[in-house]
């Protein structure tokens, strides 16, 4: 049984810091790296969490503290997980479409590096030569992930360098004399069948002879968890197996020991996230009932970005009929969170819960309509702290300049 927070817990925690807030549980994302530690026992495998999916500093500590390594999107990232206490060696830049002077950084660093286009390769070959490893972001041309928005390897995306333009990269390698130490890639989000991992190490497997120096398969994240009721995620145990078993046939066949990397982002923290709110306003119109909570696309861009699903319940009145709600936002756009949705009897001021909060909640979260984005709770070893306290106007103006008349 997965750890939780209960409804009475949620309440109460409500209670303490306001809403809208989100909560998270540490030991629920110790819980989910150490399934896919147990997973991949058999093989030399690391994990760096994607941190892109919820970067509050006390969740990189908390991950950090359980042995996890640290992926990152941008240097200001990287430089975040170097503040939670990273080593550079645990801490991977993954970059997509960034001017050089990022990589720049990051090497200045000392992170580990995968560059995703053949233009910064090259800037980094004459610049570097064979002085500094790095890693190469393919794109596999695989389509895989829970919707478009969210498939990155198939042969229309933007994502890495193109897989045919392989020949480039090794022309490159000779002619700069690259150490080029890592093939990564990341299909998608959202990934539930395990083959397409299988398939990701297959369109590789071809490619390792020609880079002697190659210490690293990283395949990127993208492990599906369970978001509505009833619904499974990637079967890791499976992963794992079919992991090594490919891992084997490589060894066997040119003789070589890879390490595998992964960069799970929601896997670890989707789960371990509540994004409680409260209910301003219930309207009726026609056959429908909106429930009109202190929240909105502002917050939690996910249902309207695209298409998401977050299971919601009532905590409040947990245990009456339900009824059927259309659970919208305070935001002057269309900012559904749910349409049609059964949620026990919602009355004015109730609290209610979003599931599965923890990645891309508060991390995509917005000053939109001048709003203050919600505060974080970590709930660690029994207590709630406060992790990041609500806004204030004052931070709304912070950065903003007014020029003298
Ligand atoms: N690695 C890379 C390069 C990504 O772009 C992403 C997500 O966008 C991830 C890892 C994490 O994906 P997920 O949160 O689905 O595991």
């Amino acid at each position: 049984m997965s750890q939780v927070l209960t409804h009475q817990q949620l309440l109460k925690i409500a209670g303490e810091f306001g809403t809208p807030l989100y909560v998270y549980h540490a030991e629920r994302i110790t819980e989910q790296y150490r399934r896919l530690q147990q997973a991949f026992t058999e093989t030399n495998t690391a994990f760096f969490y994607a941190c892109k999916a919820l970067t509050n500093i006390s969740v990189l500590k908390h991950i950090k503290s359980i042995g996890c390594n640290a992926d990152c999107s941008s240097v200001n990232e990287v430089q975040l997980a170097l503040m939670a206490g990273f080593s550079p060696q645990q801490v991977l830049y993954t970059s997509n479409n960034i001017a050089f002077s990022e990589i720049e950084k990051a090497v200045s660093l000392g992170v580990h590096v995968n560059i995703d286009s053949l233009s910064n390769l090259r800037k980094f070959g004459d610049k570097y030569g064979h002085s500094y490893p790095v890693g190469i972001r393919l794109r596999p041309n695989i389509m895989a992930g829970g919707n478009l928005k969210i498939s990155t390897g198939h042969n229309k995306s933007k994502f890495g360098i193109p897989i045919e333009d392989t020949g480039k990269v090794i022309q490159l390698m000779k002619e700069k004399n690259l150490h080029i130490r890592t093939l990564h890639i990341h299909t998608g989000s959202e990934i539930k069948d395990v083959e397409v991992f299988a398939r990701g190490i297959e369109v590789l497997f071809e490619l390792i002879p020609h880079f002697p120096e190659l210490e690293v398969i990283d395949l990127g994240g993208g492990f599906k968890v369970p978001y509505a009721p009833g619904e499974e995620g990637t079967d890791i145990t499976l992963l794992g197996k079919k992991v090594k078993a490919e891992f084997e046939a490589i060894e066997k066949r040119y003789n070589r020991k890879l390490q595998i990397w992964f960069e799970p982002g929601k896997f670890l923290v989707s789960e371990a996230g509540y994004f409680i709110v409260q209910v301003n306003v219930l309207k009726q119109s026609g056959d429908t009932t909106f429930a009109g909570v202190n929240s909105g696309l502002n917050h939690l861009i996910r249902p309207m970005f695209y298409g998401s699903y977050h299971h919601i319940e009532n905590i409040s009145n947990a245990t009456a009929a339900l009824h059927r709600y259309n659970i919208v936002g305070n935001i002057c756009e269309t900012d559904n969170f749910a349409e049609d949705r059964m949620v026990a009897e919602i009355r004015e001021d109730d609290y209610l819960v979003f599931y599965n909060a923890g990645a891309y909640g508060f991390e995509m979260a917005s000053n939109y309509n001048s709003r203050f984005k919600p505060a974080e709770v970590l709930v660690k070893d029994n207590k709630s702290s406060l992790i990041r306290r609500r806004d204030t106007l004052e931070d709304i103006l912070a950065t903003q300049v007014v020029p003298a008349d």
